[in-house]
């Protein structure tokens, strides 16, 4: 049996936070990831300057290219509105392996199945034990599903659906764009080119409505490739996109039993605008942490549940 203080579910930005924090703390960590890392997230890796202010991060500091825009175009029935604001994208093949090693704790490669509660603490799959136990495995997190997943039910109108492409591509526009409710799609599409030379496309919207269209969102896939193509914001066909659900956030979202919490996308804490998930992972990760050691409950009620204000309104970012 390994042993540890503290077990992390997921290395994820979630995962990787709370690790860095437990680290600091003097908290014995270990974390577990089905993957090995590099790996694919399906993300479109835009970040906000609080996620830099959070990890204590400048452009010039992080190692891989890190894209900076300045002014987002927005689209919105058939109007096109240009907003200046500082956002920024990475990829997260990049981001997440940096992540996790700035926390320098164990990393083991397994895929989490059962975990049961004994003797004070947990054990997982017979094979590690810890008395604190941190679900940050993402929406099908294995932490939320045994413990939390009765007393903190989630909404299936709070689910969306979202795919994205990220390749190698010579852009022939710059800018980042955004559609809201293009072609009655009930969430939004982005186009933004990231420095290195990629690209990544992709749409979201919430899955409960498209169902009540009768549509899929590969249906809004295909409907805005050629919108992009139209608008020579491509000049080819993108290789088929990778798919993924998540939770936007909650009334319920979070918390913790007994020595067990979920964070990240397992607590269902995107943004209820945006679907902004990177910022919500890594403050409940922190959050988690100071909890565990400070032996405190964990609350998220005070986490940011729109992203547009502060993309909108954030003059001390203008520089
Ligand atoms: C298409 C799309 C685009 C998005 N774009 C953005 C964006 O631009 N900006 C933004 O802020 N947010 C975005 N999001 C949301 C964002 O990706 C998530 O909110 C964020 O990744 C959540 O981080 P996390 O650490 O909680 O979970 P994750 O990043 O999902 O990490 C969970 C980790 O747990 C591991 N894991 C899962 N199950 C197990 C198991 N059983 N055993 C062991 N390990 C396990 C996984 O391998 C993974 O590494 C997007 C989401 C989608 C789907």
């Amino acid at each position: 049996m390994i042993s540890s203080e503290a077990i992390v579910v997921g290395a994820g930005p979630a995962g990787a936070a709370c690790a860095f924090e437990l680290r600091q703390r003097s908290i014995q960590t270990l974390v577990l990831d089905r993957f090995s890392f590099p790996r694919h997230k399906v993300c479109a890796g835009w970040i906000t300057p609080r996620v830099l202010d959070l990890l204590d991060l400048t452009p010039g500091r992080y190692p891989h290219a890190m894209t900076r825009f300045d002014r987002l175009l927005f689209h919105l029935w058939g109007a096109t509105l240009a907003v200046k604001t500082c956002q920024y994208a990475i990829r997260r093949y990049e981001f997440d392996p940096w992540m996790i090693a700035r926390a320098k704790v164990p990393v083991h490669t397994h895929r989490v199945e059962t975990i049961t509660r004994e003797k004070g603490g947990y054990t997982i799959d017979d094979t590690y034990c810890c008395r604190y136990l941190i679900g940050a495995g993402g929406t099908h997190c294995p932490v939320r599903r045994t413990f939390f997943s009765s007393s903190h039910p989630r909404s299936g109108q709070a689910l969306v659906a979202a795919v994205e492409a990220e390749y190698p591509c010579d852009c022939p526009d710059r800018r980042c764009h955004i559609w809201f409710f293009h072609d009655s799609l009930p969430g939004y599409a982005w186009y933004l080119p990231k420095a290195g030379g990629y690209l990544n496309i992709g749409i979201g919207g919430k899955l409960a409505r498209l169902r009540k269209q009768g549509r899929t969102i590969m249906d809004h896939w295909r409907r805005f490739i050629e919108t992009l193509c139209l608008q020579g914001l491509i000049r080819s066909m993108p290789p088929a996109p990778r798919g993924h659900t998540y939770y936007l956030r909650q009334p319920s979202s979070g918390g913790r039993i007994d020595n067990a919490v979920v964070i990240g996308d397992a607590a269902g804490l995107s943004t209820l605008d945006m679907g902004e998930g990177i910022f919500a992972a890594i403050t409940s990760g922190i959050a988690a942490a100071g909890a565990i050691s400070n032996h405190t409950p964990l609350s998220f009620y005070r986490m940011p549940r729109f992203s547009l204000p502060a993309m909108i309104f954030q003059p001390w970012h203008w520089k």
